[in-house]
């Protein structure tokens, strides 16, 4: 029997539960603190995309078998349809995979559930509604306060896959929306980071624009909002302990594919544990260059309006998708000599809310001002 005390883990989602399973699986005794009644409490079944391109030496199956992570039921994702805000149609593709699908939330078969179960059979203890702060060894608590918002609708449907994103300023401002159907799952949202407040406007807008290219059969739909951060942190700790996943900043600033930074900045936390490692210098040696890239990435995106985002989509028509995609996560030379210009550039100096380690933010206000808004988080 290991007689030391146990490690605590603040939040059962990707980032606490990877780090438990490869903990639990070297021989440490984890308790994994959960507020929530079960794992995915804050998604409805809803499918998401673990992106296969910021790292083109191991793809996503590769890493979940190199970390020896059971596979959820996935699919992958070679092709999609962008539309511009004028509904103009491109198709892009990829040879290989650029992301898999999974579902989210605590259904059987989703990305959670299989990380639970995976956690669970490597020995780690998880206790649901339980809150935990400031004694956790751990920080895994996920985003702290909206950058980023979201209002999707999971639903059933037919065996079409469709894998549609809209770019439009006037109706996702800063973000874009999206229609998702594959394997007879369907999810449409909409995500935006700017005027939080009208979320429900631009998602009824997005709505009525990507369902006018075909019918799409919406059968038992489920609402939900949900937020992201967009912060970036020097010190991914929390009082000296590691935070990994969003509640550490770690997050795709780009498109807000945060999944694959959470598992594998889950997994640098359960290495530095093991190993008494500097988690804050490991993570910035590994995810560092990568994050300032992204938020270069952001700006950008931001900054291109309309027109930039109908040239994006019209690019990555002409070359493979996956390509384009890990052109943009690559650290290269012009992004990485343009991020301290965007950092002070961009710097709202304004009050924030997050709860996150020390870190750089554009301090958004709290706009939401939905009532039912009352439900996220
Ligand atoms: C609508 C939407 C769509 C998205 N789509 C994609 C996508 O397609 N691809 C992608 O890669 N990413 C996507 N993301 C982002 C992705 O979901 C997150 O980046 C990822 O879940 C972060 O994992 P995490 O473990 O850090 O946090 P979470 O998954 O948020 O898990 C944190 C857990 O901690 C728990 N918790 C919080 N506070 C405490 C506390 N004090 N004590 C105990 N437990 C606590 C929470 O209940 C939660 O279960 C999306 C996000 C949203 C909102």
């Amino acid at each position: 029997m290991n007689a030391s005390p146990p490690l605590a883990i603040a939040g059962a989602g990707p980032a606490g539960l990877v780090a438990a399973t490869l903990l639990s699986r070297a021989g440490r005794r984890v308790v994994v603190h959960e507020k929530n009644a079960t794992v995915g409490a804050r998604f409805v079944g809803d499918l998401q995309v673990i992106e296969d391109a910021s790292d083109r030496r191991e793809t996503v199956p590769a890493m979940f078998a190199r970390l020896g992570l059971p596979a959820p039921a996935w699919v992958p994702v070679r092709a999609a349809e962008f539309f511009d805000s004028r509904m103009r149609r491109f198709p892009i593709a990829s040879k290989e995979p650029y992301g898999w699908f999974v579902t989210r939330g605590p259904g059987e078969g989703t990305l959670d559930r299989t990380l639970l179960s995976g956690a669970l059979d490597a020995g780690a203890e998880v206790r649901f509604r339980s809150r935990l702060e400031a004694a956790a060894d751990l920080v895994a608590t996920g985003p702290q306060t909206p950058d980023g918002l979201a209002r999707e609708t999971a639903f059933e449907t037919d065996g079409t896959t469709r894998v549609r994103v809209l770019y439009d300023p006037a109706v996702a401002p800063g973000g874009y929306a999206y229609l998702f159907t594959v394997g007879g799952r369907g999810t449409f949202g909409c995500a935006i980071v700017r005027d939080l407040g009208g979320i429900d406007r631009y998602f009824e807008k997005a709505k009525e624009k990507l369902l006018s290219v075909d019918d799409v059969p919406m059968e038992g739909p489920r609402d939900a909002y949900s937020f992201m951060n967009f912060a970036l942190a020097p010190e991914s700790t929390r009082d000296g302990r590691p935070a990994a996943g969003e509640a550490g900043a770690f997050q795709d600033y780009l498109f807000g594919l945060g999944m694959r930074y959470a598992i594998s900045s889950g997994a640098l936390a359960a290495e530095a544990l093991l190993s008494g490692g500097d988690f804050a210098a490991l993570a910035r040696e590994k995810f560092g260059r990568r994050q300032r890239v992204s938020i270069v990435n952001r700006f950008l995106y931001e900054a291109g309006g309309a027109f930039g985002l109908s040239l994006f989509a019209r690019l990555a028509t002409r070359v493979d998708f996956r390509r384009v995609l890990s052109a943009f996560y690559r650290p290269g030379p012009v992004r990485l000599a343009l991020a301290p210009l965007v950092e002070a550039l961009w710097k709202n100096r304004g009050r924030c809310a997050h709860r996150l380690p020390p870190h750089w933010c554009r301090a958004r206000e709290r706009e939401i001002r939905s009532p039912e808004l009352g439900r996220i988080g």
